[in-house]
């Protein structure tokens, strides 16, 4: 019995079983595609079923706004990920008659599709014979085949591309591209393969050379830039003695863009207090940071991202009527209940969720 007939019977008898499995709807499974890219599984089972409840079909996600979008996608990160989708929903309606296209290669001209996505709804939808490569593959298949080639040079990529391709059954393309999905989650696991009960075991080149941690090669070392998050929840009460406070919406093409948090410093280096304090940013609001009443000391969260560490530190800030009406020319004044309802990155509401309003 040849690879790819042992891998599918493998994934016919252990494959998990998954909402979108039970469709051959291109849409479902390109929502599914996008969920989770980044996102465990089992979190991303519950945001693919809201999803879909919320936005049926490809015209509901069409007309819909950015904001009900992110807000829908709020604690999954990655917010590119839910722009694309949306101005993608629009193309496919505009340009396709809400039809989406059958090919990958006109898949892969839709926002926020890549090479990976197209392969995978082409091949899961319409039974396109193509390839979906991605990190479990090139893991399973250079332990297995010993391959040496880099994952992150274009020699490398169409080396384990060709692979791939030669492997793939014609007449069961969709079901050979989820089993390799699940062999490389379930059993070629990247820490800890259980290469004991691996139905590889005896073929498998790098468990045989007992170098399988070695595989994937890669020729860079990934790198991480930090960041230092400084934000600052300016707060007081209204006329009716009700809370409010200040938030801001992201702007220009960096994380987060169009979600809400609270007024931030943001440093490339961490601030002692002291260089806090007299930072230049105070300077730019028209605010004596001198003269605030600091409540309780801060909290400090750390966001992972893929290229980025976030250092974050959240400070309280009881406020005056003069303090108010300088941060108003700069920032927008909301309460609790209006703030539930905006989009926001997830380290934000992680320490909005502690916050005592009393
Ligand atoms: S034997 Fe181990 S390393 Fe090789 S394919 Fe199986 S799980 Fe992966």
């Amino acid at each position: 019995m040849d690879f790819s007939s042992r891998l599918i019977q493998w994934y016919d008898l252990n494959g998990r079983s998954l909402p979108w499995r039970d469709t051959r709807d291109p849409y479902h499974i390109w929502i599914s595609e996008i969920i989770l890219q980044q996102t465990r599984m089992d979190q991303g089972i519950s945001y693919y079923l809201s999803f879909l409840k919320t936005f049926p079909d490809v015209f509901h996600l069409a007309s819909a706004t950015e904001e009900q979008v992110l807000r829908l996608w709020q604690g999954l990160g990655y917010y590119s990920r839910a722009r694309n989708l949306h101005q993608a929903a629009r193309e496919v309606v505009e340009l396709h008659g809400g039809v989406l296209p059958a090919h990958s290669t006109d898949l892969a001209r839709l926002k926020g599709i890549g090479p990976y996505t197209a392969a995978a709804i082409a091949s899961m939808a319409f039974g396109e014979a193509i390839p979906a490569v991605d990190g479990n593959v090139y893991r399973v298949l250079s332990r297995i085949f010993a391959v040496d080639q880099s994952i992150d040079t274009s020699r490398g990529k169409k080396v384990f591309l060709d692979l791939a391709t030669n492997l793939l059954p014609e007449d069961q393309p969709g079901a050979f591209n989820q089993a390799l999905m699940d062999f490389g989650s379930m059993v070629c696991k990247p820490a800890t393969p259980l290469c004991y009960s691996c139905i590889f075991q005896h073929e498998c080149l790098a468990r045989q050379r007992g170098n399988v941690k070695m595989y994937p090669f890669r020729s860079r070392k990934a790198r991480g830039r930090e960041r230092y998050f400084y934000y600052f929840l300016f707060r007081t009460k209204d006329h009716d003695g009700l809370p409010v406070f200040f938030v801001q919406q992201r702007t220009g093409n960096d994380i987060w863009r169009n979600m809400y948090e609270f007024p931030l410093l943001e440093s490339d280096h961490a601030l002692p207090e002291s260089e806090l304090l007299n930072h230049s940013w105070w300077e730019a609001l028209g605010v004596e940071a001198g003269g605030l009443v600091f409540s309780g000391s801060a909290i400090h969260q750390k966001h992972q991202l893929t290229h980025q560490t976030i250092q974050a530190w959240f400070y309280q800030v009881e406020i005056t009527d003069s303090s108010l009406n300088i941060l108003q020319k700069h920032f927008q004044l909301t309460r609790p209940d209006l703030f539930e309802d905006l989009p926001k990155p997830r380290l934000v509401e992680r320490f909005y969720r502690v916050v005592n309003f009393c």
